[in-house]
């Protein structure tokens, strides 16, 4: 495995490290005590300066208006990014727009691709991805009520969706629907068909409070009805009966993104954990960093992250060189085994900072409230263990 970073994505991180230091940082006391919605004017001109200095949709080919960064390369970017709540967002990176546009990319045809991935990928439009119901487990989406039948050219799509991140203000959503319920193998009896968010039939019903907030915009994530909306056939992705194999090729590689945007909000946790021991006194002659128990954080915290950098970036190379299937293990045990880390980190900060670390003056508490989900979604821990023990247990015939 060589895991040196190429001195293109040196020079982008250096780039990024001075953007977040000038301008993302000092945004975001603001950003953390005000609404999504009332800081898009200045989170615009943020992002206006963030493509004048080249780290526009990184992920993207260059042909396309991106700069054309490889998955490993990007895992990198991805994990300065992370580093605040708001720096995929301002680089036009963020989840769910980025799953979307690889699937456009891959799958789009070229009306499709003009319509929708082009005014996505100069962030002229967002996205959002609705897969989950409220009566169906979102962890076995090969099950599912939302139906969309044919009618003539079109589709008719009825169903209930939630927890859609960014419905609220997206131009349109990609919606996982079961198109051929008569399909012998229940991975083929969905489609992934886009949707305006404009069309009759479409309803957002509400903003879903999580962990104590409703959100918006982007920062939403909405509970979404489909009665008898109509759509051409041509608004499907890719061909009809394939939508859960699409969904899985998106989550390979978007669980990197997860897992590098994780790792970025640990380290960032790591430095203010380790300035705040470093200096805030428990008594007039000795710091918190000079108690064991501080030091036991701080070295538990180093040796996770590390170990679960390591795990990501071979998990990136394998994929990069042998594709998403052949990481499927890999991929399992990073999701869940960095969420954790995320978890004990974030955790172990917020302990250091005491009262301080429960407050919007710093990220921790926001990260400990919203990525309490990372052991949630796009698979919950235990169907990530039980489907990896499975596999390790084939192999010895079990
Ligand atoms: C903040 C947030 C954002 C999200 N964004 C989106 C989005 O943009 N689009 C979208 O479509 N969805 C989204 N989701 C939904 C998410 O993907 C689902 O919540 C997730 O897949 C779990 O599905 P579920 O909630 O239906 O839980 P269920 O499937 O009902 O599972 C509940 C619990 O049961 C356990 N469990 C389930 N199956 C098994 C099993 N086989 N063995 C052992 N234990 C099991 C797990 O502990 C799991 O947490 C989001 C969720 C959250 C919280």
């Amino acid at each position: 495995m060589d895991f040196t970073i190429p001195e293109n994505t040196r020079r982008m991180t250096r780039v990024i490290r001075d953007f977040m230091q000038n301008e993302v940082y000092p945004l975001e006391r603001e950003f953390l005590n005000a609404s999504f919605r009332d800081m898009l004017p200045v989170l615009e001109q943020k992002r206006r300066n963030a493509k004048a200095m080249g780290l526009w949709a990184p992920h993207i080919p260059e042909e396309y208006g991106g700069q054309g960064l490889g998955l490993l390369e990007f895992a990198h970017v991805s994990e300065e990014l992370g580093r605040s709540p708001i720096g995929h967002y301002l680089c036009n990176c963020q989840a769910p727009d980025v799953g979307n546009m690889e699937i456009l990319m891959k799958y789009g045809t070229d009306e499709q691709k003009g319509s929708y991935l082009l005014p996505l990928i100069q962030g002229e439009i967002r996205s959002c991805f609705a897969m989950t119901e409220p009566g169906y487990p979102g962890s076995n989406p090969t099950w599912m009520g939302a139906t969309a039948v044919k009618d003539g050219d079109d589709y008719v799509i009825n169903g209930q969706k939630w927890f859609i991140t960014g419905a609220d203000g997206a131009a349109f959503a990609i919606v996982l629907a079961t198109t051929n319920p008569e399909a012998e193998s229940r991975y083929l009896r969905a489609s992934m068909i886009i949707v305006p968010t404009d069309t009759a039939g479409f309803r957002r019903v509400r903003n879903t409070s999580v962990m104590g907030e409703v959100g918006s915009d982007y920062a939403s994530h909405a509970e979404i009805l489909f009665d008898d909306c109509r759509v051409p056939q041509s608004n499907r992705l890719g061909p009809e009966g394939a939508g859960f194999v699409i969904a899985q090729e998106r989550l390979g590689p978007g669980r990197i993104h997860h897992c590098m945007r994780w790792i970025g909000i640990c380290e960032r946790a790591f430095d203010l954990m380790c300035e705040w021991a470093a200096t805030r006194h428990t008594a007039p002659d000795r710091t918190l960093g000079s108690r064991q128990i501080a030091q036991v954080w701080i070295a538990e915290s180093r040796a996770e992250i590390d170990a679960a950098r390591l795990m990501v970036l071979q998990t990136a190379w394998k994929i990069d060189r042998e594709g998403a299937s052949a990481a499927r293990d890999e991929i399992s045990l990073i999701k869940f085994y960095v969420a954790g880390v995320l978890q004990r980190v974030l955790d172990r900060a917020i302990q250091a900072h005491g009262g301080m670390g429960m407050t919007d003056d710093l990220p921790l508490a926001y990260w400990y409230r919203f990525e309490r989900a990372a052991r949630i979604y796009d698979g919950p821990d235990e169907v990530h263990k039980l489907v990896v023990a499975r596999r390790i247990l084939r192999r010895y015939g079990g």
